[in-house]
């Protein structure tokens, strides 16, 4: 028999900012997350896991975690906002909160 539902995963650019690579140095590191799908004939139908958010460098193609600064907690200063979903604070010009991918 023919297996045609399986779960596939699914790159997708969360931030289309691209952020200083850590291994390469270039502006070409971008913020990704992996989702995994459900698919029947390889057309990616649920969503079934979402992804932690990566960095993913187009230049050296290596990934790293997301180590945003370890941030000292500065005083929001209108450039942030707070995640509505985990309270962590982020660039305002993010879409996507980079810590655990909830929708700005
Ligand atoms: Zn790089
Ligand atoms: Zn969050």
């Amino acid at each position: 028999m023919f297996l045609i539902a399986g779960v596939q995963p699914k790159t997708r650019r969360v931030d289309e900012n691209p952020q200083r690579c850590p291994v390469c140095g270039l502006m070409q590191a971008y913020t990704t997350r992996v989702d995994h799908y459900l698919s029947l004939f390889f057309i990616p139908l649920i969503r079934v896991k979402r992804g932690e958010p990566f960095l993913l460098c187009e230049h050296c193609e290596r990934s790293m975690q997301t180590a945003f600064e370890p941030a000292p907690s500065p005083p929001l200063d209108g450039t942030e906002r707070v995640c509505v979903a985990c309270r962590k604070r982020f660039d305002r010009s993010f879409k996507y909160c980079p810590h655990c991918g909830q929708r700005a």
